[in-house]
């Protein structure tokens, strides 16, 4: 669509400009990343499309081009110059974060946000109507190109807004002055200090853009905002308001009290920074530009945004994992509960057909429902509802085997009744396609005993809720297939799952690594510790979520059977649990779901007490070891092949504090030694479990 942009063009026969002409063989062609055109009305269309990448993104070679475009467009200037993109994925999605990785000083960061800064007020100060048409993502440093322009024209279904705070970051590039100019400033600083992106009807009803079209409309569009018809929003009553401190010193203190309750100032600075940039110059362009750019420079440079910049790469490596191609247009789900239903209607929302079996009727039918909540949480709209349940066909007596691309089995977790399952499937599926088990604990190697094809058989672990998790453990044996195990990656990216590669061993690497954290938080209820001074740790640590109100969550149940299947099956065993907490779950106490368990819980809240005791240095760390040590084992033993993988994994899997860059970069920056010698010194205090894996040792002294 919006990427046959520049073929349209051409299409209609627009010549170069003067700017092209100029230089001969056309100056436009000597751009790499811009490509410039002009319509038979005298406008200039600027179109972005950065180089060796699917999705644009803006560094200082895209600024440095652009600022001779406009030099060249300020000598013969057009009648309206239009930017907008020629990538079918959207607009920009901001600045090439590789241009921030590994920074060590400030002033080389200052100067490249002066220069790329000069770019942008001197496209600001066009003397002729400047029009952004935006598609797809307009997000960042995008973002703030898009405001540079006199006018914004948003395509249905563009989304606009500025992710910077999940790296650690506020806008850069004069983003919180013109936006704050732009709108109501308490909706800017929304926008910015939540990082959520503005859909185009919200972005119309907030003034982000000034007006909302189609493809096919947007020369009639353009046509009005450059005679001048375009009437945007305007910063109303409230901006004015806000422009005196006094108001912006309680509208900052109510943002300080709300960013406070999602992240802490010490592990997340840049919202209380952009919060205070605000309150300080709020209506004062040049203070604020000012302070902006320093206080960027000052965060690029932070802990927190360069192991958050990591955490952003760790997530495209294992986006890489499932790069390959891979035709898969139907897909058959065995089992339709909590996972093979959610699972069902994951893969039918994401355009494929599906079949869905059960021995039981019932749950077909409530898997059914369930897409349907699934579909509007997802903004599928009625025809995209439509179609995703027209794509999920019932299929109890397993028809839709012989025709799929993947078979997922997510019947109960029973190791016969699973390979009874494949002795009856096997035989009617196709020779290219590949059977996956959703097993949480089952050796694949039992599992495949009954195949006759085990090379296509994998395991694709999928997290619950499955909407809402982003990674899911892909799991290979001996026996695998390279090709099959490559597919079933690539069908997992097709979901728009993060897929981590692991060898199959009792608890895969998640639940291995989480379980000992979660054990040692019960050994600390049994000694007598408060289960809020046990969270506290943690978060204190930088968890979403504490251990015992996660165990409550994930259900004392599940979390009981995992215990059991990991101490049946691990060679160096866990700790023994408190026997007052599997009586608890033979009591039927699972946690939130029953309403009661380590916490009561009401309306779904965990019943906490306010002011527990201050949890010690010591818990922190108790809590946090046992987890380390269990990710050294798994690196150890080949049960993943790298700390990258392990530290993705439990960022996206568990939430492990992600300003901390996963557990193995923070072990990495403590220190394998200071590690190895602080569970030594457990051990000796609290036993066995906390023996230190060898391979702390071999990293420390190589
Ligand atoms: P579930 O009990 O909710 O669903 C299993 C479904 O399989 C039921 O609807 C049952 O009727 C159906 N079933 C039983 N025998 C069948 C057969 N022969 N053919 C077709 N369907 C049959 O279980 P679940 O929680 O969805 O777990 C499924 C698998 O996913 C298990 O291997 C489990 O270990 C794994 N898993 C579960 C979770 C979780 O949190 N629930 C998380 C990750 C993995």
């Amino acid at each position: 669509m919006a990427g046959r942009v520049l073929e349209a063009l051409q299409h209609r026969r627009m010549t170069l400009g003067p700017a092209g002409r100029e230089q001969g063989d056309g100056k436009a062609q000597g751009f790499r990343h811009w490509q410039l055109a002009w319509d038979d009305s005298g406008t200039a269309w600027l179109l972005l499309n950065r180089q060796g990448s699917s999705v644009n993104t803006l560094n200082a070679e895209t600024f440095d081009e652009l600022s001779d475009i406009l030099n060249n467009l300020t000598e013969e200037p057009p009648a309206a110059l239009v930017i907008r993109s020629a990538k079918p994925t959207g607009f920009c999605a901001g600045a090439d974060v590789g241009e921030f990785a590994n920074l060590d000083r400030k002033e080389p960061v200052q100067e490249a946000l002066d220069r790329a800064h000069a770019v942008l007020d001197r496209l600001e100060g066009l003397a002729f109507p400047t029009i952004a048409v935006i598609h797809g993502d307009c997000l960042g440093a995008g973002l703030e190109l898009a405001l540079a322009c006199d006018f914004r024209i948003a395509i249905d279904g563009a989304k606009l807004g500025f992710p910077e705070v999940r790296l650690g970051l506020h806008p850069g590039l004069g983003g919180t002055v013109r936006l704050t100019g732009l709108i109501d400033p308490t909706e800017a600083m929304t926008l910015m200090l939540t990082g959520k992106s503005a859909h185009t009807a919200k972005a119309a009803d907030l003034g982000l853009v000034d007006a909302v079209t189609q493809e096919r409309h947007v020369r009639n569009g353009v046509r009005a905002a450059a005679a001048g018809e375009l009437k945007g929003a305007k910063p109303g009553l409230k901006a004015t308001a806000l422009n005196s401190l006094a108001a912006r010193e309680i509208a900052s203190r109510q943002m300080r009290s709300k960013a406070e309750e999602k992240a802490r100032a010490e592990h997340y600075p840049a919202p209380f920074k952009l919060i205070d940039l605000w309150r300080e110059h709020g209506g004062d362009s040049a203070a604020m530009r000012k302070a902006e750019t320093e206080s960027f420079a000052e965060l690029v440079l932070s802990e927190t945004a360069q192991n958050l910049i990591r955490v952003f790469f760790l997530r495209e490596g294992l986006k890489r994992e499932g790069s390959a191609a891979a035709e898969v247009r139907h897909v058959h789900v065995i089992g339709a509960g909590a996972m093979g239903g959610d699972i069902a209607g994951l893969c039918a929302i994401n355009g494929l057909r599906v079949s869905l079996s059960d021995i039981d009727r019932q749950m077909i039918g409530d898997a059914i429902k369930r897409t349907k909540t699934m579909a509007e949480q997802k903004h599928l709209g009625p025809r995209g509802l439509r179609e995703a349940l027209d794509r999920l066909v019932p299929d109890r007596e397993n028809q839709g085997v012989r025709y799929a691309d993947v078979v997922i089995e997510a019947a109960p977790e029973d190791a016969e009744l699973k390979q009874d399952i494949y002795r009856t499937v096997e035989p009617a599926m196709r020779d290219e396609a590949i059977l996956a088990t959703n097993t949480s604990s089952l050796p694949l190697e039992t599992l495949a005993n009954v195949l006759q094809r085990p090379g296509r058989f994998v395991g694709m672990h999928f997290f619950n809720p499955v909407a809402l998790m982003q990674l899911v453990e892909a799991v290979s044996h001996d026996a695998v297939e390279e090709e099959a195990f490559r597919k079933a990656k690539a069908f997992l990216r097709r979901l728009d799952k993060l897929p981590a590669p692991v060898r199959s061993s009792p608890g895969f690497l998640v639940n291995r690594c989480l379980m000992p954290y979660l054990l040692e938080a019960l050994l600390m209820l049994d000694e007598g510790a408060k289960p809020e001074s046990i969270d506290q740790a943690a978060e204190r640590f930088g968890m979403p979520m504490g251990p015992v109100e996660l165990a409550d969550q994930v259900g004392l149940d599940i979390a009981l059977s995992v215990a059991d299947v990991l101490q049946e099956r691990l060679s160096s065993p866990l700790p023994e649990l408190p026997s007052w907490f599997r009586e608890k779950v033979q009591g039927g106490s699972y946690g939130r779901k029953s309403g009661n368990g380590l916490y009561a819980w009401k309306n779904g809240e965990a019943q906490k007490n306010e002011d527990p005791p201050e949890p010690t240095a010591e818990m922190e760390d108790r809590l946090m070891l046992p987890l380390l040590n269990a990710c050294a084992t798994c690196l150890r033993e080949g049960v993943v092949s790298d700390t990258q993988t392990v530290d993705a994994a439990m960022i996206f899997a568990t939430g492990f504090a992600p300003f901390r860059g996963g557990p193995m970069h923070y072990a990495e920056r403590r220190g394998y030694a200071e590690i190895a010698g602080r569970l030594e010194e457990f051990r000796d205090k609290f036993g066995d479990r906390f023996t230190p894996d060898a391979y702390w040792r071999e990293r420390a002294n190589p």
